[in-house]
């Protein structure tokens, strides 16, 4: 549900608040992590809590039986205060220090991602014993963040690298992908679940039997616009129809029971959070070659809670101009001095209403991933938004 109903918890806490702050909805949250679960039977929901790391919302995701993809000591510790056990946290970030690796073992978490012998035998060393799963490079084809070259090996040096942590004492438990977030295609999919069929088999020929793939995050939100504003429509239905049936294929492939993992970010929590926030000046000014052009600067922007703004925009509401019917095109930017603080490159305008003037809220939807998380301490003095949780029909203010 991107849109909110006027009478649901998100829109009665967004039209309550005098002052600017992000909601979340917690019950929207719950239903989105139950629909998961029950279009993926069988996979563990490990939720990547850098997309939205409040503690209400992970207590809440928590108590549903989620677990966590953490990506550092503080991440971890940050989990731990769920109250969920340390087996259902795992440390998936291949990139960290021997310090972070110590760290985390000392918290009880004992599975790790990895991508390089180097991180293999550090594990080996500060988490003896340990789990590890190796991340399968992916091309990034088709997400709108394709999170490629930074992260992942070949399926030949996958198989180096799990040999590598069989020798040296850890247990080589698994193969994990991230297809790029915001992922819009099947085929990406399809293809990340062909290179894991292709490595299991060769591990296989090794010796090694793996308990677990992990099919990382990538799965769309449902509400988001493109940067000229148009609809993007992801084809969920149809990436977890792929989703199955890649999982019962890669089960094939093993005598051995086969676990999944899914470890979504933006999917449980970007439509379900929403930003209130108010015009700061509608203006028109002439450009050196003769155009006019309007700008709408609000008080929020990339560095206060929209920092996704260079590859997608959001939903607006303006409450109070639901009925007006003279509109302009304006360039949509956040407050401060820095120009990235436009949607679009400050390229591409959207229809607005017309009187809006300084001080009219503006209801910001579909902006509840990586929004506290991308947030500045103090650009331009422009604090954090409050972060404000609802549920059924509490939390008016
Ligand atoms: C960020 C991240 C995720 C979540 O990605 P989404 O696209 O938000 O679903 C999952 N796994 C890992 C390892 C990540 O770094």
């Amino acid at each position: 549900m991107n849109v909110p109903h006027p009478d649901d918890a998100l829109a009665a806490s967004l039209s309550a608040a005098g002052t600017d702050r992000i909601v979340y909805d917690l019950t929207g949250i719950e239903r989105q992590f139950d629909a998961l679960a029950d279009e993926l039977p069988g996979a563990h929901i490990r939720f990547a809590l850098k997309a939205c790391p409040e503690d209400e919302v992970l207590r809440a995701l928590a108590e549903r039986g989620a677990g966590f993809d953490a990506a550092s000591p503080a991440e971890i510790t940050q989990a731990l205060r769920t109250g969920v056990a340390p087996a259902r946290i795992h440390y998936g970030n291949t990139i960290k220090s021997d310090h972070d690796i110590a760290e985390a073992h000392r918290l009880s978490v004992r599975t790790f991602a990895t991508d390089s012998v180097e991180d293999v035998r550090a594990i080996a060393r500060h988490a003896p014993g340990s789990r590890v799963f190796c991340r399968l490079a992916t091309s990034g084809d088709g997400a709108l963040w394709g999170l490629n070259r930074k992260f992942g090996c070949a399926p030949d040096d996958a198989v180096r690298v799990l040999d590598t942590a069989r020798a040296a004492g850890l247990t080589p438990a698994g193969l994990s992908v991230h297809v790029g977030s915001q992922q819009m295609t099947c085929e990406a999919w399809q293809q990340a679940l062909d290179t894991l069929a292709e490595t299991m088999a060769a591990l296989a020929g090794r010796g090694i039997a793996l308990d677990h793939v992990n099919l990382g995050g990538g799965l769309p939100a449902l509400g988001y616009r493109d940067r000229r504003g148009n609809p993007l429509d992801p084809p969920l239905d149809k990436i977890l129809t792929v989703l199955r049936e890649g999982m019962d294929r890669l089960r094939g492939l093993t005598p051995s029971p086969l676990a999944f993992v899914v470890e979504p970010g933006r999917h449980l929590v970007a439509d379900h959070g929403a930003v209130r926030a108010h015009v700061s000046r509608l203006t028109r000014r002439r450009q050196p070659d003769g155009t006019d052009v309007y700008w709408l600067y609000l008080s929020c922007g990339k560095f206060n809670g929209l920092y996704e703004m260079d590859q997608l925009t959001h939903r607006m509401v303006f409450p109070g101009h639901l009925d007006e019917r003279e509109h302009v095109h304006a360039v949509v930017a956040g407050p401060t001095c820095d120009s990235d603080d436009a949607y679009g490159d400050g390229r591409h305008p959207v229809s607005v209403p017309a009187s809006l003037t300084s001080g009219d809220p503006v209801w910001i939807l579909s902006a509840g991933a990586y929004a506290t998380s991308y947030m500045t301490q103090g650009f331009n003095g422009i604090r954090p938004l409050p972060c404000v949780c609802v549920r059924g029909q509490e939390g008016h203010d």
